[in-house]
């Protein structure tokens, strides 16, 4: 695969080499084909605000769009998580200045809708409808992105905090708390969460905050495992074929009393599956590709009185200031999850780095300015 985006690659531009009123932006060509290209400077419209971005990321979503998996159209920018600091602001957007710097969720719920004002910000305007960047509108890996429906999505970045420090709130935390919190932890419940990726160690974490005894951290790569310990997996197992009957074993016969799926797989769909208790919760992150079979022996036949919810990352301001708050009282770390950082005139290599799941890679962020 790597190979064969590398004959399709696109010449690329150089930072700094874009012609005044112009910037660099990261263009999806179709399957296999993306590169920097010159766009306009966008302007803010009314409700939006333009913000130069400083650091972005390279999202597992991203390389799916690269390989055709998930449509996008042709010419969009790609890109979903970001800190930049505010360069033009929209008519109508209040309480913000040119300069400040500011983290945008993922997902930019407009705040005012239905699903919205129901709860359902990530649904915003119709299903999936609140993810916009990178996926419906030019998304960040560029050196300017416009968020939409700005008042509901610029949080500010304290002082205090790196850009680091709070670059993947903006997706992968969000989600990967998200499936502990869809999934109602008690304190004293026992979790297990099958694969320790970046959301599925996110998860991981979330369940420890959330007050969970046991944490059974699953995943085929050691490193990762090793890492999940960091997150606060108090258990980690090596995936193969003993899996569930281990995490039976580990909780006394009964299953845990939620199982975090984070992958997107039929199998550790299953296994999660197979891990519960009679009522337990699947909660699951996975985006999953053709159809997802429910066997009936793990649901008791349709009796188990088990719950599967789904979560979609979500976003606004609210979320993001919230979220910050857990990194600025110590709660959290999220900066071992960053493995490397690459200018924006090198993004096909952290692509290649990123895709190729090489050099013990996690995280790519992408340092724009
Ligand atoms: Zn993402
Ligand atoms: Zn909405």
């Amino acid at each position: 695969m790597l190979q064969q985006l590398e004959e399709h690659k696109i010449p690329q531009l150089k930072p700094g080499a874009a012609r005044p009123g112009t910037m660099l932006a990261n263009v999806f060509r179709g399957p296999g084909r993306c590169g920097l290209e010159e766009k306009p400077i966008p302007a803010a419209g009314p409700g939006e605000a333009v913000v130069k971005v400083r650091l972005t990321t390279i999202c597992g979503t991203d390389v799916h769009i690269l390989r055709g998996e998930y449509p996008v159209k042709d010419g969009l920018t790609i890109g979903h998580e970001m800190v930049g600091v505010i360069h033009e602001l929209g008519a109508g957007v209040e309480g913000y200045a040119v300069g400040q710097r500011v983290l945008s969720g993922a997902i930019t719920p407009c705040g005012q809708c239905e699903p919205c004002l129901g709860g359902d910000k990530s649904q915003c305007g119709g299903p999936l409808g609140g993810w916009k960047l990178g996926n419906t509108l030019d998304g960040t890996q560029a050196e300017y992105v416009v968020i939409p429906h700005a008042q509901a999505n610029l949080a500010l970045v304290p002082d205090d905090l790196a850009d680091e420090d709070v670059l993947l709130l903006a997706d992968i935390a969000s989600t990967g708390f998200s499936a502990a919190e869809r999934g109602h932890i008690r304190l004293g419940d026992t979790v297990a969460v099958f694969a320790q990726g970046p959301i599925g160690l996110c998860a991981t974490l979330g369940a420890r905050l959330m007050g969970a005894s046991a944490i059974i951290a699953v995943d085929n790569d050691p490193n990762r495992l090793h890492m999940a310990e960091q997150f606060g997996a108090t258990t980690t197992l090596l995936a193969g074929p003993g899996t569930v009957a281990r995490i039976l074993e580990i909780t006394g016969g009964r299953g845990v009393d939620l199982a975090i799926e984070a992958l997107g797989t039929q199998e550790t769909f299953e296994n999660a599956l197979r891990s519960l208790r009679p009522g337990g919760t699947l909660s699951s992150l996975g985006v999953y590709s053709g159809h997802l079979k429910m066997p009936l022996d793990a649901i008791g036949a349709g009796l188990a009185d088990q719950t599967v919810v789904t979560t979609l990352c979500p976003g606004g301001k609210e979320r993001m200031t919230r979220l910050m708050r857990l990194v600025a009282a110590g709660r959290i770390n999220l900066r071992p999850l960053l493995t490397h950082v690459f200018s924006l005139r090198d993004i096909a290599r952290a692509y290649d780095l990123f895709a190729s799941r090489t050099d013990g890679v996690l995280k790519v962020a992408i340092r724009v300015s």
